[in-house]
């Protein structure tokens, strides 16, 4: 997946079709977005359905993230294997911003260095959580575990290390590939919309 491919596939849509998924995608954000609100407000999460003191064992969610159960170490490539990184950055960007909106995250873009795709951490009450990806990862280093397109995680807990950079290896999805060759191209507007995902033409 690189940028030219998808700039071909963008540009062959027709003005109308590009129109109206842009108009699709923020209708899906916004919805998403009241129904995410909505349940946040009562402790409960919209993904699952559960309170966010709540886990079950059977259905892994972005919300164990949260750490208001009993949510291990071990548990973590259970939410990856469910939930892509556009998936998991935006519901921790919208919890962040629950609190203290556009104040909770530092991802400004003069703080990331050059050979960073992704750099930034969110926090929300006493959590950090750091989304760490350079052009090296993207690419795939090494061998096994460590050669496909993936990103590093960190949390802390009350500032002590809870999840470290070196833990995991976690692999990008195919929609996370196609978000970060599309945002490279200067004619298209990507960032954090439906389910963290939004693309579109400009
Ligand atoms: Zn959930
Ligand atoms: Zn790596």
């Amino acid at each position: 997946m690189d940028a030219e491919k998808v700039r071909i596939f963008l540009e062959s849509l027709s003005d109308e079709q590009t129109e109206l998924g842009n108009r699709k995608d923020q209708e899906e954000y916004d919805q998403q977005f009241a129904a995410f609100e909505g349940a946040y407000l009562k402790g409960n999460c919209y993904l699952c359905g559960e309170d966010f003191d709540q886990m079950r064992t059977d259905s892994p969610c972005t919300h164990w993230l949260l750490r208001r159960t009993k949510f291990k170490k071990k548990d973590f490539p259970k939410i990856y294997e469910k939930y892509d990184y556009h998936n998991i950055a935006a519901f921790l960007r919208w919890c962040a911003n629950q609190e203290k909106p556009l104040r909770n995250i530092n991802d400004l873009k003069e703080e990331k260095a050059e050979r960073k795709i992704i750099s930034y951490t969110i926090k929300w009450k006493n959590i950090e959580w750091t989304f760490d990806c350079s052009r090296n990862d993207l690419a795939g280093h090494g061998n096994g575990f460590s050669s496909y397109p993936h990103y590093h995680f960190q949390m802390r807990i009350d500032g002590r290390e809870f999840l470290n950079f070196n833990d995991f290896h976690v692999p990008f999805s195919d929609r996370d590939l196609f978000m970060f060759a599309a945002s490279e191209l200067p004619t298209v507007r990507a960032g954090f919309g439906p389910g963290g995902l939004e693309c579109s033409r400009l």
